[in-house]
């Protein structure tokens, strides 16, 4: 499993190339490692190497992992389309559920968590891109939401997660990315505890650090090329 080491040194010295030209603190910037569909025995290999964050999009395969990883300290974080049904299974493990943008998503995470006694960290999922393709709401109606949010006792919103559209045109990606630092920046003043960004994915994570990001979800470019047909 060395390919993953190097890997990570890899992407590693780039998140601290970028950093660096944007006059950012390495240590700002947390790197998810994004597991799904992996075996755990790549996750004990990021984790040995030092890497404690791991994110998953399927609650099934969440829990599976938890359980096969028990005694290991690590953060989850659920990246996935929530399906209400299963957040019964999320909130228990995950420390950070990243797409949250749906009303009952709201108050189906409140209820389990009150059932689990914990204040569930949460970021609101943001359309910047306005591609209909994707999750999230949009900028405009972000406010709105996480004062709805707010009326429940045990969530907390932390942050905002986006992600871009699949192009080379990093002109564009960039100013995605800016224009969720600028929203989170606005957002920040009045709500204090609105302070994570998470965006950047193996494609553009560098824009994303340079952009102010604080989460970057990392997959294929720590773990390799996923195979959907046997992974899941
Ligand atoms: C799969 C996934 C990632 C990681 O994607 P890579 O391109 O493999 O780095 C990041 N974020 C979300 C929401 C994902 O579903």
């Amino acid at each position: 499993m060395e390919f993953i080491k190097s890997n990570l040194d890899f992407v590693n010295e780039k998140i601290k190339e970028s950093a660096e030209r944007s006059n950012r603190q390495f240590d700002e910037i947390r790197l998810v490692a994004v597991s799904k569909t992996f075996p755990v025995d790549y996750i004990k290999a990021a984790y040995e190497y030092g890497i404690k964050n791991f994110g998953e999009n399927k609650a099934q395969e969440l829990r599976a992992k938890h359980q096969e990883l028990e005694g290991y300290d690590i953060t989850w974080h659920f990246i996935g389309r929530i399906q209400t049904n299963k957040v019964k299974y999320i909130v228990p493990i995950a420390e950070y559920i990243h797409s949250v943008y749906r009303e009952k998503e709201l108050k189906e995470i409140d209820k389990i968590a009150k059932k689990h006694n914990k204040i569930q960290k949460i970021l609101i999922e943001v359309n910047v891109s306005g591609e209909e393709t994707k999750g999230g709401i949009v900028p405009e109606e972000v406010e709105e939401f996480i004062k709805m949010a707010m009326h429940y006792e045990n969530l907390e919103v932390v942050g905002l997660m986006t992600m871009a559209p699949y192009t080379d045109d990093k002109g564009l990606i960039k100013n995605i990315f800016d224009k969720l630092r600028e929203l989170r920046d606005k957002l920040n003043v009045k709500y204090e505890k609105i302070t994570e960004l998470s965006m950047g994915m193996s494609n553009d994570y560098e824009i994303a650090v340079e952009s102010g990001t604080t989460m970057v979800r990392i997959g294929s470019l720590i773990f390799g090329k996923r195979n959907y047909t046997t992974g899941g």
